[in-house]
């Protein structure tokens, strides 16, 4: 089930990634409109931070191509923002919490350009909103894994992009910091922002997005949440794993799964 979209804002065409000629997205297809919060959804080794790193240009592609606004990554670069999966970072790189943010004001800017007063009051701004302003100046190596990642969400808010790739930002942090984040990811995406999520969790997944992609190495779905959170379609993305889906049984208002052998 693909929904097909007018005026996209992200369209991935035929993407297939493969790692020592393994394939971990195979033909994968779908396109996103604006103003979207979108979770990506599927099981571990799914591949969807391939699909997000294959989006941002970090990994060779075996075929396909992603176009952002219509254009290649490299046209619209500052438009962009990606917060990678925590455990892709090395935390061990020396700088304050308010160095990485400040980051992401560079991104904006450019390099080449002194960063001035307003900056540091955006940075700061940014920590405030996803409530580490209190650890501005501490090293982001001792920092806790919740509040590292909480620091990258702040980096990429710098950067005011106007689409964005989170991979995981909810690892590791407490519920109601999931919530406040939750509810900024939201306002973002009242003002027009396209965001889009990867998260593990199906159940808060029908909560928190407007927009699904199912992806299992292939694309099983891409369209409005509604349509999308249906049994047939989730066993096709989690197979025989019951017990996930059987935690969406009230959702679904189907109690029993087929388990695929
Ligand atoms: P997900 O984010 O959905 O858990 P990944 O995109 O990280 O999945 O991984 C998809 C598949 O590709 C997995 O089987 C994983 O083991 C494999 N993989 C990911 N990164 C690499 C890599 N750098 N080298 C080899 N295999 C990889
Ligand atoms: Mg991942």
């Amino acid at each position: 089930m693909i929904t097909q979209v007018e005026n996209p804002i992200l369209e991935v065409h035929n993407l297939t990634v493969a790692y020592n000629k393994k394939p971990a997205l195979w033909n994968v297809d779908f396109s996103i409109p604006k103003g979207k919060l979108v979770g990506i959804i599927g099981p571990n080794g799914a591949g969807k931070s391939t699909l997000i790193k294959a989006i941002m240009g970090l990994i060779p592609l075996s075929s396909g191509y992603a176009k952002l606004f219509g254009q290649d990554l490299n046209s619209v670069r500052d438009k962009v923002s990606y917060v990678p999966q925590r455990e892709s970072v090395d935390w061990d790189f020396p700088a304050s919490a308010l160095d990485v943010v400040l980051m992401g004001c560079y991104r904006r800017r450019g390099l080449f350009r002194w960063l001035t007063k307003s900056d540091k009051t955006l940075a700061m701004d940014c920590l405030k909103q996803v409530r580490m302003e209190g650890f501005a100046d501490r090293q982001i190596a001792q920092l806790s894994g919740g509040q590292q990642q909480r620091v990258f969400l702040a980096r990429s808010l710098a950067q005011q992009a106007e689409l964005y790739f989170m991979d995981e930002p909810f690892a590791g942090i407490d519920a109601t910091t999931e919530s406040a984040i939750l509810e900024l990811l939201s306002e973002m995406r009242d003002d027009g922002k396209t965001i889009l999520v990867v998260h593990h969790d199906l159940q808060s997944a029908y909560e928190y997005f407007d927009w699904i992609i199912l992806l299992n190495t292939r694309l099983v779905a891409s369209g409005p949440k509604l349509q999308i959170f249906n049994p047939k379609l989730l066993q096709q993305t989690y197979g025989g794993k019951l017990s996930v889906l059987s935690q969406m049984g009230d959702l679904l208002q189907e109690k029993e799964f087929p388990v695929r052998e």
